[in-house]
């Protein structure tokens, strides 16, 4: 067969394809059975306050724990759960674990914290979202202050005005919006203003290099400037070094995350985290906790 292609490449090539392609598939099928089958779970990752040293909040992160694969990360399969339409079943079930796990860590009598949960673009354009985000905080109970959306700038463009719409429903709830790896899309300034948000996620791709990348430097000092100028806090994602903390801090940023701080973690290390430092707190003559 290679000989009537006349290139061995084009043979490489299509082996390789047919191999993504049955994995796609292989991981699709499970995919299908994987939330009956409980096979996902949701990791925290601590967000901080870089002035106080506080965590103010965590992002919910899935994890889907593949019977034979092991973890798969959500960059492999979120893009399949898009494409199939699965996401919406998946999403409600994030927002429904991350709302009730949110509200027991304050019924444990933790300081409060807002939680993140990432929202994709086929689950944003859904109908219902809003009633599907409304019925989550019915169900937990959560005061809709403690949760917070992250969607994207490339989602929020896909239907301009129609995003703008669903952001102001949610927003009117009580809830709080951020841009996520901002930077990496396609939002014009103009539009940006319109958004009713309150945060802005520099992306980690202009995080990695900080230390020594001066044109890095300049698009985190860029939009740290923009955001305070339209009045959002700015958050770093994928802070991994003090050089790159001490950048943001001395540049005024607000928030960061990262495995600096800390990985994504279960709920109980959260827990663990937020006690440690409420006794830390305690004692001194620091007002209240986190920034909320
Ligand atoms: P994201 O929302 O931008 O999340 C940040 C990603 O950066 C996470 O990867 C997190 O584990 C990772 N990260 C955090 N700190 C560091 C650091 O210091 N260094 C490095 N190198 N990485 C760091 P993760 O958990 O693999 O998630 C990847 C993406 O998958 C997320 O990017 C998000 O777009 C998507 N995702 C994750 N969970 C969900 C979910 O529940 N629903 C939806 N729709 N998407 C999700
Ligand atoms: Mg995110
Ligand atoms: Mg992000
Ligand atoms: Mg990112």
């Amino acid at each position: 067969r290679a000989k009537e292609m006349g290139n061995n490449n084009f043979q490489f090539y299509a082996r390789e394809m047919n191999a993504s392609v049955e994995e796609k598939l292989m991981l699709l099928e499970g995919l299908r059975g994987a939330l009956d089958e409980g096979q996902f779970h949701l990791l925290y990752q601590p967000k901080v306050d870089l002035r106080s040293g506080l965590i103010f909040g965590v992002e919910a992160l899935i994890r889907w724990e593949h019977p034979e694969h092991g973890v798969v990360s959500p960059l492999r399969f979120i893009a399949l759960a898009e494409e199939s339409g699965l996401i919406v079943a998946i999403g409600d079930w994030v927002l429904h674990t991350a709302c009730r796990q949110n509200k027991a860590w304050q019924d444990a009598g933790l300081a409060p914290i807002i939680m993140s949960v990432n929202v994709s673009p086929r689950q944003f354009e859904e109908k219902r979202l809003v009633e599907r985000v409304a019925a989550a905080l019915r169900e937990s109970a959560l005061d809709p202050g403690a949760l917070e959306l992250e969607v994207t700038e490339s989602l929020i463009m896909r239907d301009l005005a129609q995003s703008v719409g669903k952001m102001r429903e949610l927003k009117a709830m009580g809830i709080s919006l951020s841009i996520d790896d901002f930077g990496t899309g396609y939002s014009s300034l103009s539009s940006l203003k319109s958004f009713p948000i309150s945060t802005l996620k520099i992306d980690k791709s202009f995080v990695r290099e900080l230390a020594d990348n001066t044109d890095d430097q300049a698009i985190a000092m860029a939009v740290i400037s923009l955001g305070h100028k339209l009045n959002l806090r700015v958050i770093a994602e994928g802070v991994e070094t003090e050089q790159q903390c001490t950048f943001l801090r001395d540049n005024d940023c607000d928030e960061m995350q990262g495995y600096l701080f800390s990985r994504p973690v279960p709920p109980a290390q959260i827990a663990a985290l937020l006690e440690e430092q409420a006794r830390m707190q305690s004692g001194c003559d620091q007002p209240g906790a986190a920034a909320y």
